[in-house]
């Protein structure tokens, strides 16, 4: 049978016409299951509970079973022993085009095919199992009534400190820190197996212990000490800002990621690693060359020690204006030649020559103004928030904020960020294109090489890789840069 009965399906309707339940009655239940928006209850296996926390937890678990189909199909393809023979011809190619005749990456890529499903399926099977977490997590944190749990005891605290009721703002930050302590809590033995089983088994980890624990205390500090004041600051914008308040947050959003933008890899990525500048030599001209010949602004050129953490490797570059830093990861450096180091830039560099980071930014911007234009519209119906067991009359703004964001938006949400892994893919192809306009002819075996060593999947589900993938699936990258070349070589004739 159905589980749930819609009681009065009259009064679920005028929920989303904004702003028009303002004359229902207060919410008199003290038990959090009996909390309801009183417009109208939705009855759960003889439980009843408010809409607006009904509707959020049936989206929730669809989203759940949906990424659970695509995570199954994945995991087929990742168990079957059927040989990636697409990825084999393509890479096969690139060893005959090879003209000092030395390269062999068809038959490296042969022999760790069997390491990469096992990492794959490894993977996938511990990303089912956290988003089953996730989801219980989740809803038991809203039905047992954690977020009024968590803020009577901000205001218990704030009381002993003496703090009064006009300190909202104090007990705010207070809640903040509580929720972010209990998050962490809870997800610490995801991330202990994830950095010390998983990664372990299949050679990545290099993590110490102690090293794991500095990491966490040090991000929890940082967190607090830059969350807190901006939250501050942006729920005094929300309280005394009046109806245009969304612009001023939208502004303070934008100060924000600029600021954080500027000094996250400047002054806090060296908290956590060193930055060694790259010693003089022939790869340190050749980057500077290829910076300039670009006019990218390169001012310096960095080695970070990855290999502290994990052997996965990386290279990014970061700066504003006429300041630009290029990082290697040391794990990049002993995975691939000079040549190919420079033709991975190449496509870094496309990226910043392309906009794609600035449209990125721009995106994000209007993302911050869109979610919180949508806050606006949903800032005086405390009804949708009440179901969560606040007093429907003094709705803390955080929690709004955190209801809103966390669930009201999130249906939008997937859907945009689909639509960007949709434009990050095609951004990545742009920028394989630009490196090899550029000239570079290393490309393809710098990429697979760095996808060897990272165990990285050979095989892929169609729908999984479409829903999830940030970059293409391997043998589609190379295939298009095959062509991207042949056309190079062509014009260049
Ligand atoms: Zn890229």
């Amino acid at each position: 049978m159905w589980p749930f009965v819609v009681e009065d399906l009259s009064s679920v309707l005028p929920l989303y016409a904004l702003g028009t339940a303002t004359s229902l009655p207060a919410c008199p239940a003290t038990n959090p299951l009996e909390w309801t928006n009183y417009d109208c209850n939705v009855t759960l296996y003889g439980y009843s509970i408010g809409f607006s926390m009904f509707a959020v937890i049936a989206f929730t678990v669809s989203v759940f079973a949906f990424e659970l189909m695509l995570d199954l199909r994945q995991r087929f393809v990742l168990s079957s022993d059927e040989q990636p023979t697409k990825l084999y011809s393509v890479v096969g190619a690139i060893d005959a085009s090879d003209p000092t005749k030395k390269s062999n990456l068809k038959s490296e890529i042969m022999a760790k095919f069997v390491s990469s499903q096992a990492y794959g399926l490894d993977k996938i099977n511990f990303s089912v199992f956290s988003q089953f977490y996730g989801l219980i997590e989740g809803c038991g944190f809203m039905l047992l009534g954690a977020y009024p749990y968590l803020w009577k005891m901000a205001s218990d605290l704030g009381l002993k400190l003496g703090w009064t009721e006009a300190d909202e703002i104090k007990v705010s930050c207070l809640f903040f820190v509580l929720m972010t302590l209990c998050g962490e809590a809870t997800g610490l033995p995801l991330s202990i197996y994830s950095t010390f089983f998983l990664e372990k088994k299949h050679g990545f980890n290099k993590t110490t212990p102690q090293l794991f624990v500095k990491d966490k205390i040090q991000s929890l500090v940082l967190t607090f000490l830059i969350g807190s004041p901006v939250l501050a600051l942006l729920l005094y914008i929300v309280k005394s800002t009046g109806k245009l308040f969304y612009l001023y947050a939208w502004a303070l959003m934008f100060v924000f990621s600029v600021t954080m933008m500027t000094i996250y890899p400047a002054f806090i990525m060296p908290i956590f690693n060193k930055f060694d500048p790259l010693p003089e030599g022939e790869l340190k001209s050749s980057i500077e060359a290829l910076a300039s010949s670009i006019n990218y602004p390169l001012t310096k050129l960095f080695i970070i020690d990855g290999s502290k953490r994990s052997s996965h490797s990386n290279a990014f570059m970061f700066g504003f204006g006429k300041n630009k830093r290029i990082v290697l990861f040391d794990t990049l450096m002993k995975q691939v030649t000079n040549d190919e180091i420079l033709s991975i830039l190449g496509h870094e560099l496309g990226h910043w020559a392309l906009s794609h980071t600035l449209v990125n930014f721009v995106v994000t911007q209007l993302y911050f103004g869109a979610a919180f234009f949508g806050y606006g519209l949903c800032l005086n119906t405390n009804y949708l928030y009440s179901a969560f067991g606040f007093d429907r009359d003094s709705i803390p703004t955080l929690v709004s904020l955190i209801l809103f964001m966390f669930y009201f938006w999130a249906p939008l949400d997937k859907v945009i960020s689909f639509l960007l892994t949709i434009n990050t893919r095609m951004a990545e192809f742009s920028a394989d294109r630009y490196s090899i306009g550029l000239g570079m002819k290393t490309l393809q075996s710098g990429l697979t090489k760095i996808h060897i060593e990272n165990l990285g999947s050979m095989k892929s589900d169609k729908w999984y890789s479409t829903y999830h993938y940030s970059h293409p699936p391997l043998a589609e990258r190379l295939e298009a840069m095959a062509v991207e070349e042949m056309a190079f070589n062509y014009k260049k004739k």
